[in-house]
């Protein structure tokens, strides 16, 4: 199967298995098309702003990667469960 790059507009030899992932002829289009066409993609990157629950720094999560406790680092983690532990001791 034959399709067109989105980029280049060469045709490209598909398999039928991957028609519908792939769109262009090359990593080099791939990555060109989508720095001329940033607004079309953003919803790949869709990241969320969230805060660290230990020190208040702002983190950019991926909604995938966003918990009900989140922290920048395993360090911010510790400190913070440090912190919560010997307030209720
Ligand atoms: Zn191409
Ligand atoms: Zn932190």
């Amino acid at each position: 199967m034959f399709k067109k790059c989105l980029n280049c507009n060469k045709d490209i030899y598909v398999k039928p298995s991957q028609f519908e992932r792939k769109k262009y002829c090359s990593r080099k289009c791939k990555g060109e098309y989508q720095s001329k066409n940033p607004i079309a993609f953003s919803h790949l990157s869709k990241k969320k702003l969230i805060h660290c629950d230990n020190c208040g720094n702002e983190l950019q999560r991926k909604p995938s990667s966003i918990f009900d406790k989140n922290y920048c680092n395993k360090e911010c983690k510790y400190e913070h469960q440090r912190k919560i532990g010997s307030t209720i001791n």
